[in-house]
């Protein structure tokens, strides 16, 4: 039977046999917790019928775990140092595949499309942390079909993805995930579950995809450039931020009246808007710039 890397002396053998340095630049933090990548693959849902992409299998941990629970699994990794080891840790599975790739230079759309026919797929990682938001929001932005991403993250990144209007961590990236899907923390991670520990907490986050969008939008990059022109300035209010984000050159009037059809304070800010307000806000700045 294969040694279970989740076992921390498993991890360190496969270490030492390949003499292998830890890369700082690839946010290089191998699990060594059974029970957290238990709880990883369960929350994922995962079964036979999935195919699953990994992002950063490292020496496999995870990999192994996702071999037996899922139909196929393809695992993206940047380091070439690591494909060797990948090839001796992972081959009693036939159903795993290995791309040494860039993930962010990938075209997963494409992959989905000549692997499973174009089904929607599950994504489950722990992800280098130094590109989480890129690697996320490139899925959802060039429309990936999948069901769900079930990752590891930096705590702090996972509540900003899960909190709302009102909330110190609310802003850009909370809104941009709730657009495109549900998240919900499933479990926090201390450092002593992970080789080298990190320096900060982490998380694990299910974002399940909405089968439609929540919010009814005329042009969706027109409503994140205002979101994003909205939370660049936070201690000014949301007049002030639409005013000064200067591409559209909007009269002082139509910014005045757009926020009043939401039913708020002319001095309002962004971070008391839900996805809901943005939404609106953003279709009536629409009408007036078509
Ligand atoms: N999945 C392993 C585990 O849980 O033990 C490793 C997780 S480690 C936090 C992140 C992994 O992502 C590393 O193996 C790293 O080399 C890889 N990685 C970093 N940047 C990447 C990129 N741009 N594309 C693909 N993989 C990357």
């Amino acid at each position: 039977a294969k040694p279970d890397l989740g076992n921390p002396q498993n991890t360190i053998e496969v270490l030492q046999k390949y003499k292998f340095n830890f890369q700082k630049k690839f946010g290089q933090n191998f699990l060594i917790d059974t029970h957290v990548l238990d709880k990883i693959i369960y929350s994922a849902e995962i079964t036979k019928e999935d195919m699953v992409l990994e992002i950063g299998p490292g020496i496999g941990t995870m990999t192994q775990y996702l071999a037996e629970a899922a139909g196929k699994v393809i695992a993206v990794e940047i380091d070439k140092n690591l494909i060797p080891i990948l090839a001796d840790t992972l081959h009693e599975y036939e159903n795993v595949q290995i791309i040494n790739e860039d993930v962010l230079k990938l075209d997963i759309a494409k992959i989905v499309e000549e692997q499973n026919g174009g089904k929607p797929i599950k994504v489950v990682a722990n992800l280098p942390y130094y590109i989480t938001t890129p690697i996320i929001m490139g899925l959802f932005e060039n429309h990936v079909p999948l069901q769900s991403i079930t990752v590891m993250v930096q705590k702090e990144v996972a509540d900003r993805m899960q909190t709302g209007p009102g909330n110190k961590d609310y802003g850009a990236l909370s809104l941009a995930v709730q657009y495109y899907a549900d998240p919900y923390i499933v479990a926090n991670v201390p450092p002593n579950c992970f080789m080298p520990r990190p320096k900060v907490g982490s998380a694990v986050i299910r974002l399940t995809r909405h089968a439609e969008p929540p919010v009814e939008v005329e042009d969706e990059k027109l409503m994140f450039d205002i979101i994003r022109a909205s939370f660049n300035q936070r201690r000014k209010t949301l007049a002030n931020g639409l005013k000064n984000a200067g591409k559209w050159d909007l009269p002082k009037e139509v910014i005045a009246e757009a926020i009043e059809t939401l039913g708020k304070g002319a001095s309002v800010r962004g971070e008391a808007l839900s996805l809901e307000e943005f939404a609106r806000l953003s279709n009536e700045i629409y009408n007036y710039l078509h």
